[in-house]
């Protein structure tokens, strides 16, 4: 297994602890502005990951998979998980926009690059509520999407309608991943691109490839990413420390975490796209979780480390360009 795919892992523990410590799911206060559809989408959150990680216990391996997500879950530490709830709100907020805008006849698409274990895909296949979205693309590294293949089909079958297929691909062969989006997507019907944590992966000339092809592909849509920037001050050591360390411990690269490493250069990349916004997670926080939430989060556990969490959250990046 790459070292890349066990990031995911990562991804899922950290949800995982933040719903089990309660983070998640979040509720009808917890944003300054409502969105329609925000409440119902996180009916069953719980139990959804729950389900999801009782299947992958008992399968091939999930044994010592599940007792390493079962000890980071126990070690999760509080800045983690304003992070992880942070990350899954940023995503989901200009997500359900976006749908909102849609007529309820019209059509939409999405598309999860580097999805790993990540289950929106049985948040938003669901007709009932979303019932604009006709196909939910989830695409990983071939090893990635077997396992979470084997999961879902375990754990939650019924939900998987005609709507949902996960594909295996290298992000970093365009032509292979381009020949996937084209086969299974109408490049028409305004769609929905998802890299969480994904593009920071990625080598730099690829992931500008894959942003320019699909702008020129596809007629038009919203791309909503969310990474880390290495930082741009002088003495901002955040992203080197980061770099050095993922890769003396876990042999991971980061390849373009000092190169994008502001908001500026990081959105750059999306050049050729009519509208881009982007904000750091720290001022995400500070605007769109409402004062009432941001208390509640506190009382979730003890937070000594706010500056700690400002540094960090200063460090990461939600970003989204539509065309
Ligand atoms: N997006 C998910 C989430 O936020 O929960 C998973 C994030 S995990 C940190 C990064 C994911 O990107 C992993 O599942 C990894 O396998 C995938 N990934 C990284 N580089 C990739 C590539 N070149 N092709 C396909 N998947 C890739």
């Amino acid at each position: 297994m790459q070292t890349v795919q066990q990031t995911d892992y990562d991804a899922f523990s950290a949800k995982l602890a933040c719903l089990s410590k309660g983070y998640l799911p979040p509720n009808e206060q917890s944003l300054t502005m409502p969105i329609k559809g925000f409440v119902p989408l996180y009916q069953g959150y719980k139990d959804l990951h729950l389900q999801y990680f009782q299947a992958l216990k008992s399968g091939l391996g999930g044994r010592r998979l599940a007792s390493k997500i079962s000890r980071t879950i126990q070690n999760s530490q509080p800045v983690m998980n304003y992070g992880t709830y942070l990350r899954t709100l940023s995503i989901d907020i200009p997500l359900l926009n976006y749908i909102n805008e849609l007529p309820e006849t019209k059509q939409l698409q999405i598309v999860n690059l580097g999805c790993g274990s990540d289950l929106r895909c049985l948040q938003f296949v669901n007709k009932q509520l979303f019932p604009q979205v006709t196909r939910y693309i989830d695409m990983d590294f071939k090893q990635s999407i077997e396992f979470k293949q084997s999961v879902l089909t375990k754990s939650h079958q019924e939900l998987l309608s005609g709507i949902y297929e996960a594909v295996p691909c290298d992000l970093n062969n365009i032509d292979e991943t381009m020949a996937i989006l084209n086969k299974l997507l109408s490049v028409k019907i305004p769609t929905v691109f998802i890299t969480e944590c994904a593009l920071c992966y990625m080598s730099q000339k690829e992931s500008q490839i894959l942003i320019d092809s699909i702008r020129k592909t596809f007629l038009t849509g919203v791309w909503l990413s969310y990474d880390p920037i290495g930082g741009d001050e002088p003495n901002d050591r955040f992203g080197k420390i980061m770099k050095e360390n993922l890769l003396m411990s876990r042999n991971l690269s980061l390849p373009t975490l000092l190169i994008f490493n502001s908001k500026d250069t990081y959105a750059r990349r999306w050049k050729e796209y009519d509208q881009v916004i982007i904000e750091n997670m720290w001022n995400f926080l500070q605007f769109t979780i409402s004062p009432m939430e941001q208390k509640r989060l506190q009382s979730v556990e003890f937070l000594d480390e706010i500056e700690e969490l400002k540094v960090m959250q200063t460090h990461y990046v939600t970003l989204k360009a539509r065309w």
